[in-house]
């Protein structure tokens, strides 16, 4: 049996644990910390289950998670649809604008910046059939000039934060494109004037985000999903076990040196910050390590009330718009009832950070944020837990060049949300391990 280790026991390196196991190989996965999951996890504060972050997981028709779970899980999770997503301004909710027509009538910006942008749109993607460089350029690129009202602007730019945690300055047009049907870039040079109609069409029909769904049970169950799926045999998993060095020859990796010693590997798969590959390999390329560590991370701020009164009644996330900071709301009691003690409410409330922040200021800013929202809401909580995290290791920017699948070394292999462009989050790092699994088949 060829043998395989894996560092780091987040989804990425779960996911690339179980595939690897069932495809034969005999499997470590090593884990730094005390506990599997990473960014991806759920537990307890004062009777309440909090997810590491508000999740919501997208493309679950026939996406990455959805193949990975249909060849690789004996047990699935159960999923429950997201509902709306609704744009919350100056105290007014409605529903997010998928549809041309619906953005036609979006009262949220003045009528003129409605038609401008409508025609922007139209024009982008149109553009596509000659595959511009949209990953390299900025939405600002395109909007700056343009005449917007800072209303508008304010609205593009949330949204921008919302897909890439940077705002619209570095977020590049091809997020606003990324799509299932969109072929994978390195495959297709320009896009076929079938998926373009396809496009259009779904910008003119599409209901919404119809393919995302929270997991029953929060976060946590997608683990144990995966862990119940491993066979009893031929995979280990050591937690406090972080890989201390990634041994090479001139022929490739031979092995992974921990605390307890060296584990002999036939191929290694690294699910931590490509950007911190250097430290653990010593001979890779002046070139590569560069790339590597020039990958900016994101930080989000996310702050999880528990609720003896109900706020938000309806299935769905809202996006807060107008305030400081901006914020995405989701009350994940209401997928599951089993997250909150009996007649409370469980909502994450989730912003993004900026490059410098001071961690207390940044805290209250988002506490009063809400309060000036919800006017009262202090009164109602029972519970309130922050948690400033890591989503993605490296953020969907213009000008960024994430590292692929492959490394410059033979059998060391790169999985995580910063070796791919395609969606976010788990969906990314599913991507990633069908790339590892197309890589390790060739
Ligand atoms: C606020 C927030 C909201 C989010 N919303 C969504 C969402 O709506 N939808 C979605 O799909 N995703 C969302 N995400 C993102 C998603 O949770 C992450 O992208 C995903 O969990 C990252 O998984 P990963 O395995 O690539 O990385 P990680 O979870 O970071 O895993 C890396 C693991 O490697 C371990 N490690 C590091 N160094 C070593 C070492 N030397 N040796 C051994 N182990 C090591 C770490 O301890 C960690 O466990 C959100 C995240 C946050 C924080």
């Amino acid at each position: 049996m060829k043998k395989a280790v894996v560092i780091g026991a987040g989804i990425s390196g779960l996911l690339s644990g179980l595939v690897l196991v069932k495809e034969g190989y005999s499997v470590t996965v090593l884990e730094a910390m005390d506990k599997v999951g990473g960014m991806c996890r759920s537990y307890n504060v004062n009777g309440y289950s909090v997810d590491t972050g508000p999740h919501i997981i997208t493309r679950l028709q026939n996406g990455p998670l959805r193949k990975l779970m249909d060849k690789y899980f004996d047990v699935t999770p159960d999923f429950i649809p997201h509902g709306e997503y609704y744009i919350r301004s100056k105290g007014k909710i409605c529903p997010f604008p998928w549809t041309l027509g619906a953005f036609a009538f979006f009262e949220h910006i003045p009528k003129k910046d409605r038609i401008m942008l409508l025609q922007n749109l139209l024009s982008l993607y149109s553009q596509r059939i000659f595959s511009p460089d949209f990953d390299n350029i900025s939405v600002w690129d395109i909007v700056k000039n343009k005449s917007y009202s800072d209303r508008t602007l304010r609205f593009i730019d949330t949204l921008c934060k919302f897909l890439t945690g940077n705002g619209m300055e570095k977020t590049p047009v091809s997020r606003f494109m990324d799509s299932q049907d969109y072929k994978n870039k390195n495959e297709k040079k320009s896009q076929d004037p079938i998926d373009y109609l396809n496009s259009l069409k779904n910008i003119i029909t599409k209901k919404g985000a119809e393919d995302q769904c929270y997991p029953i049970g929060g976060l946590q169950s997608i683990i144990e999903s995966i862990l119940k799926s491993m066979p009893k045999n031929n995979i280990v998993i050591k937690c406090d076990c972080p890989a201390e060095k990634i041994n090479t020859n001139d022929k490739g990796v031979t092995g992974v040196v921990t605390k307890d010693g060296t584990i002999p590997a036939d191929i290694i798969i690294y699910s931590s910050y490509s950007s911190e590959l250097p430290n653990l390999v010593d001979n890779l390329p002046e070139v590569y390590k560069n790339d590597l560590q020039k990958l900016e991370k994101v930080m989000s701020l996310t702050l999880w009330l528990g609720l003896d009164k109900t706020y938000f009644d309806k299935i769905g996330s809202e996006i807060w718009m107008d305030s400081t900071p901006p914020a995405w709301v989701v009350p994940v009691s209401n997928y599951d009832s089993s997250l909150a003690p009996e007649g409370h409410q469980l909502v994450g409330f989730a912003t993004n950070l900026p490059e410098k922040y001071n961690d207390d200021d940044e805290k209250s800013r988002l506490m009063a944020a809400i309060e000036k929202e919800l006017p009262g809401i202090k009164d109602h909580i029972t519970m309130e837990h922050y948690q400033i995290v890591v989503p993605e290791k490296a953020a969907w920017v213009v000008h960024q060049k994430m590292p692929s699948c492959k490394t410059p070394i033979k059998g060391l292999y790169l999985v995580g949300t910063d070796t791919t462009h395609k969606s976010m989050g788990i969906t990314r790092a599913s991507y990633s391990v069908l790339n590892l699994l197309e890589a390790i088949k060739k």
